[in-house]
């Protein structure tokens, strides 16, 4: 589904990416882990063309995308992202975001998405509140929200940046609970995340980024039972 071949990426001449490839087969949910400032945003914004890399190649759903406007374009139908604060539009309802992008984008009737934005929003717990406004939500509704915005493009895989951080705890379980969902239901997903009892339980495989570089990658278990570097050991020691 996702192929990322040697991908570098600068910031000015600082190197975030130093090199990395990676794969997500279809169905697959893997998790990425590591420390603040290793890369992990700017390596989901690569792989959907929110930031352009530097050099390497991107194949998503055996197609290598060099990033021009209109292959962007049929990205964005493929590639959901979920992101830590949400950005939903604060004037319009919650149904009218989950309906934004079939309508703007695809160009979709607009009686059809209303009638599947509903039964996404009761997909995730929010039948209830379609015709609220997302200000009167809590973090976790919001962000479930931000799920079913992200599911009513029909994508192929969804990447998720810190879905979790900027929720209090008690609001942490029922996003989680939906992702779970999905990948019971074979989404294609990767997702970065401190959340390591969900990365243990629900990850297909783990990849920890250190500085720019995949400086590990396996199974949950041989990750969080067996790391074989100091830094993946640091890593794990610190969040106990
Ligand atoms: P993470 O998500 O793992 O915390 P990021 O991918 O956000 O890491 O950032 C990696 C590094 O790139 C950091 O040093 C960050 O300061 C830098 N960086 C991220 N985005 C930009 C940007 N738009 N311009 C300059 N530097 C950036
Ligand atoms: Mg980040």
């Amino acid at each position: 589904m996702i192929q990322v071949k040697n991908l570098h990426k600068y910031f000015k001449n600082y190197e975030v990416l130093k090199g990395i490839d990676m794969e997500v087969n279809k169905g697959e949910v893997v998790c990425i882990l590591g420390s603040s400032g290793s890369g992990k945003s700017t390596l989901l914004r690569c792989i959907n063309f929110l930031e352009k890399k530097n050099d390497g190649q991107i194949w998503i759903d055996g197609e290598m995308i060099k990033g021009t406007e209109e292959e962007i374009n049929r990205i964005r139908c493929k590639v959901g992202m979920v992101f830590q604060r949400f950005h939903l539009f604060p004037h319009l309802t919650v149904v009218e975001n989950v309906m934004e992008g079939p309508v703007t984008v695809k160009r979709a009737d607009k009686r059809e998405t209303y009638e599947q934005a509903l039964r996404l929003l009761d997909k995730v717990g929010l039948l209830d509140k379609a015709e609220q406004y997302p200000a009167r939500l809590s973090g976790g509704q919001m962000q479930r929200v931000a799920i079913a915005r992200a599911l009513a493009m029909e994508p192929q895989v969804i990447l998720f940046d810190e879905p979790t951080s900027a929720l209090d705890p008690e609001l942490v379980g029922e996003v989680l609970k939906v992702m779970r969902d999905m990948a019971d239901e074979g989404m294609t997903m990767i997702i970065v995340t401190h959340e390591m009892g969900f990365a243990r339980e629900v990850a297909d495989r783990v990849i920890f980024l250190h500085e720019g570089v995949i400086t590990e990658a396996g199974q949950p278990q041989e990750i969080f039972e067996n790391p074989k570097t100091e830094r993946l050991q640091a890593f794990l020691g610190q969040l106990q």
